[in-house]
């Protein structure tokens, strides 16, 4: 089975007496340790889509099937249960805790969400700081590093728990295209090693080549894409 799959899936927004809908029914489906970007222009459904997919918000029509669990059977309590144990994510504006070391704000969701021993818990953060390059800036805290070094430091926080699935909504908008091209390379890297399944959004076109599959968001709809990516 494949690890997200949506059917029909929609989403509509209600805002005051209007409905906005966001996700018009779309079908598609990602295989594990795959790397997936969702490309579209601002108000195309990206983030909408990545939050369903996330258990932040519930579709209103549809099914969307994440690790094979159908996630509008979840409450908020069990889908904050199914986040913290199945998917990290990663955010366009970093999203660090500034009073926090490098090495902290790794270390955190490991102090929230699982009994991680002092020991095996430093082990595991260093681990993922040398995998994306940062161990040698452990002590310093986020306003001390550049933002592609902050969000290298968010990959390594979205991976410390060992997700099989990281979300990224955006996450190289607030960088230049070298670093942004070089945070894509390191996502891919640690797919590579750890088996991570990946799902970005961006509408930037230069870098959604980066991408082994794009699925094309417009208006709420998907459009037919272009490099391998699976319709169901
Ligand atoms: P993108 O991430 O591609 O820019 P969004 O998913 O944010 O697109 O938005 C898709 C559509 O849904 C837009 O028309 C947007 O205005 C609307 N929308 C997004 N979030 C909300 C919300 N919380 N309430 C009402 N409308 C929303
Ligand atoms: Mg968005």
């Amino acid at each position: 089975m494949s690890l997200v799959q949506a059917s029909s899936l929609t989403k509509t927004y209600r805002v005051g007496d209007i409905d906005v809908p966001a996700i018009k029914g779309i079908d598609f489906a990602i295989e594990a340790s795959s790397f997936v970007a969702f490309v579209g222009p601002s108000g195309s459904g990206k983030s909408t889509l990545l939050n369903m997919v996330g258990c932040l918000d519930h579709p209103s029509s549809g099914t969307l099937r994440v690790l094979a669990t159908d996630i509008a059977t979840l409450d908020r309590r069990a889908a904050a249960r199914f986040r913290g144990e199945h998917i990290g994510f990663v955010f366009q504006d970093f999203n660090l805790i500034p009073v926090l070391t490098v090495f902290e704000n790794v270390e955190y969701p490991l102090r929230m969400v699982q009994e991680w021993p002092a020991a095996k818990r430093r082990e595991q953060v260093l681990r993922m700081l040398d995998a994306v390059g940062m161990a040698d800036q452990a002590d310093k805290r986020p306003d001390q590093i550049s933002g592609g070094q902050k969000q290298r430091v968010a990959v390594a926080r979205a991976l410390v728990s060992q997700p099989k699935l990281v979300l990224a909504d955006e996450p190289t908008a607030n960088l230049d295209h070298d670093t942004a091209y070089r945070i894509l390379e390191l996502m891919k890297k640690m797919r590579d090693d750890f088996g991570t399944t990946f799902i970005f959004s961006t509408h930037d076109p230069k870098i959604m080549g980066e991408a082994e599959t794009t699925f094309t968001l417009e208006d709420g709809r998907l459009m037919t894409n272009s490099n391998g990516g699976s319709h169901v």
